[in-house]
C-alpha cells in the first residue's frame, strides 16, 4: 500500500463500500454473539483469566483467594496482589462533581502528591503504574474517574500517577497518538514499569480488577454496561488496557494513523499478536465497567480503519513510537499532569512499504 502523505483520511468510494460491508458484518457478528450468549446460559466468550484462543492448562483460572483481614505484610516486602481491602463490586456514582472539590478531598484525605502521584508506605509497590488518559472536551468526566480510581488504586497498593493528554487543534481525535505522546512524556518523569491506557468515561465497577501489568498485555475493560456486560467480539481491546513498558516498546506503541473514532484498539490487538504476545482478561464480574453516558460531540468515525487494519503487520514497525514527533505543553495540577498537544498527520510520517 502506498503511503498517503496527507495521512490516512482520503477514503475512496470503494473503500467506503467495503467499510460499510465490514461494519455490517461486525454488527451481525456482535448481535449473533449476544443472541448465542442469551440463549445459552452456560456459554462464555473469552472473558476469563486466560489468554484468548488458548485452552492451555497453564492459564486455567486460579481460585480467587484474597488475604484475610488480619493479614500483616512487611514494609519492605512486596505489596500482595490480593489484599483484604479489595472487596469486589463497588458502588459507581456518575453524578458530576466540581474538580476543585475532588482536588481538595484527595490532596488532604487521600494524601495524593501534587501532579497526582502516590505510593504505598506500608509495603513495596509491585507495579509503578502510569495512567494515560486521552482527552478532549470532557472536563466533567475527569473528576468522576478520579473519584473512583484513586481509592481503588490505594486499596490495591500500587504506585501511580495520572497523565491527561489533551488534543488541541481541529484535527479529528486521535486516541492512539495521544497514548504514544503520553507514554513518551510519562517516561521522562519516572521509571514506570506498567502503562494503563484508560478512557476517561470508563469507570471500573470492581476493585479486584487489579491495575498492575503482567507477563501478557491485559484488557481490563472486558465487560461494559453499554454492551450488556458481554464482550462484543473476542478481539475487542477497547476502553482500558495495560502493557508493561517493555511490551509497549516491543510492539512499537499504538499506530498514529487512526484519525477519528474506531480501529486503533483493533490495531493494538493485532500488534500484540504479531509480536507473539497474548491478551489476558479479568474473570467473571471483575472486568465490569460503567460508561458515563455522553453525546459524541462532533466525533467522526474513521472509515479508513478497515483498510489500515488489513496492513497492521506491515505498518507495525513503520508507524508508532518510532516515527512520532510532537511539541507538548505540560502543566501540573493537584491530581494529574496535563500534556496538551496539537496533532496532525505530518507529525508521524510513514515511508512506503
Ligand atoms: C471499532 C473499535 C471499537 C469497537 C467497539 C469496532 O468496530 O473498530 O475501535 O472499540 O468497534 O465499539
Amino acid at each position: 500500500m502506498a503511503a498517503n502523505p496527507e495521512g490516512v483520511k482520503a477514503v475512496t468510494s470503494t473503500d467506503h463500500e467495503q467499510a460499510q460491508g465490514i461494519m455490517l458484518r461486525d454488527n451481525v457478528r456482535t448481535i449473533g454473539q449476544m443472541i448465542r450468549l442469551y440463549t445459552n446460559k452456560n456459554g462464555t466468550l473469552n472473558g476469563t483469566d486466560y489468554p484468548d484462543g488458548s485452552n492451555s492448562s497453564e492459564y486455567l483460572v486460579q481460585p480467587t483467594t484474597y488475604l484475610p483481614e488480619n493479614f500483616t505484610y512487611g514494609q519492605d516486602g512486596p505489596c500482595p496482589e490480593r489484599l483484604p481491602s479489595m472487596k469486589g463490586l463497588m458502588e459507581v456514582n456518575v453524578t458530576e462533581i466540581p474538580m476543585e472539590e475532588m482536588e481538595l478531598k484527595f490532596s488532604k484525605v487521600f494524601d495524593i502528591d501534587f501532579g497526582g502521584h502516590w505510593k504505598p508506605k506500608d509495603c513495596r509497590p509491585r507495579w509503578k503504574v502510569a495512567f494515560l488518559i486521552p482527552f478532549r472536551n470532557r472536563h466533567e468526566h475527569l473528576p468522576i474517574l478520579f473519584q473512583h480510581l484513586i481509592p481503588m488504586l490505594q486499596r490495591q497498593r500500587l504506585q501511580f500517577a495520572f497523565y491527561v493528554i489533551e488534543q488541541s487543534g481541529s484535527q479529528p481525535f486521535n486516541r492512539a497518538m495521544l497514548f504514544n505522546v503520553g507514554f513518551l512524556e510519562a517516561m521522562k518523569d519516572l521509571d514506570w514499569d506498567c502503562m494503563v491506557f484508560h478512557d476517561v468515561d470508563h469507570i471500573p465497577e470492581n476493585d479486584r480488577n487489579y491495575y498492575g501489568c503482567g507477563q501478557m498485555p491485559r484488557h481490563f475493560a472486558a465487560k461494559l454496561d453499554k454492551y450488556m456486560y458481554i464482550l462484543p467480539y473476542s478481539e475487542f481491546f477497547g476502553g482500558v488496557s495495560g502493557l508493561t513498558v517493555e511490551q509497549f516498546r516491543k510492539i512499537n506503541g499504538f499506530p498514529n494513523a487512526f484519525w477519528g473514532w474506531g480501529g486503533e484498539d483493533d490495531d493494538l490487538w493485532n500488534r500484540v499478536h504479531y509480536a507473539g504476545l497474548n491478551v489476558t482478561r479479568p474473570e467473571g464480574e471483575i472486568g465490569k465497567y460503567k460508561s458515563i453516558p455522553h453525546h459524541h460531540r462532533g466525533e467522526v468515525q474513521f472509515l479508513g480503519r478497515y483498510k489500515l487494519l488489513r496492513y497492521s503487520k506491515e505498518r507495525q514497525h513503520l508507524d508508532g513510537l518510532n516515527n512520532l514527533h510532537y511539541s507538548p505543553h505540560t502543566s501540573l495540577s493537584s491530581l494529574y499532569k496535563n500534556i496538551s498537544v496539537e496533532l496532525s498527520p505530518e507529525l508521524a510520517p510513514i515511508a512506503d512499504y
